[in-house]
């Protein structure tokens, strides 16, 4: 199926309530006009250096997710125009973006990313730091947390997932209801957005099942 197609095809078959995030790492301009040409306008990258190229030639009207892993040398490059970025996982990073934030006079809308995967690889905060990093960031004037994000294990093993994105849904219905800015709940990519929908995701990641394969 082509990128367009693909598109249509998840939008279709997805909540309006639930976000799309067209995830664009590796593809090329052209690649990601095809997405644009159908509508979608938010595109997820997990590399600073990419995702700005791609802001500089493409239409000003998309809007960026940085959904990687962050170096806090890097967060100035994109503090000028990103629109959300997803995998903040210290409070260190989050100063960074928030510095930044000022210089560019913003307010930049970011996601903790939290560590829900029973493998031990991926990236992400544990609850009680997860709570920790909400009630320093009270302190950041030019940065607001807008939810979560979490990364379920690659697995086949369907119970596991569930178990996953269950908890991280706990986790969100238990900080929103202390903070009025909490509402979106980033979890699901392509092969396991459907089930992250059925447990509460609000925005979903997805990118080879609109794009293709990707080539590593
Ligand atoms: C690459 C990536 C995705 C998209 O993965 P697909 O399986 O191709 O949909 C989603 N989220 C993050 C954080 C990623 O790095």
């Amino acid at each position: 199926m082509n990128i367009a197609d693909s598109i249509k095809k998840i939008r279709a078959s997805i909540p309006e309530s639930v976000e799309l995030v067209a995830v664009s790492k590796t593809k090329s301009n052209e690649e990601i006009m095809q997405a644009y040409d159908v509508g979608q306008r938010v595109f997820g990258e997990n590399k600073v250096q990419d995702m700005t190229a791609k802001n500089e030639s493409l239409p000003k009207d998309i809007r960026w997710h940085m959904i990687g892993h962050v170096q806090t040398n890097k967060v100035k490059y994109m503090a000028p125009y990103v629109d959300l970025i997803h995998g903040v996982d210290s409070f260190k990073l989050l100063k960074e973006v928030n510095k930044q934030a000022a210089k560019n006079e913003r307010i930049i809308s970011c996601l903790l990313q939290i560590h829900i995967a029973e493998e031990a690889t991926k990236f992400g905060l544990s609850t009680d730091e997860c709570k920790d990093v909400v009630i320093q960031a009270q302190a950041l004037e030019n940065i607001t947390i807008k939810g979560l994000m979490g990364m379920a294990t690659y697995t086949d093993n369907v119970s596991q997932i569930e178990r996953e994105f269950k908890s991280l849904k706990e986790l969100f219905e238990d900080l929103k209801s202390d903070n009025k800015d909490f509402d979106i709940l980033s979890m699901g990519m392509s092969g396991d957005y459907e089930l992250a929908i059925k447990e509460g995701s609000t925005m979903i990641r997805v990118g080879s099942k609109i794009f293709g394969e990707r080539n590593h």
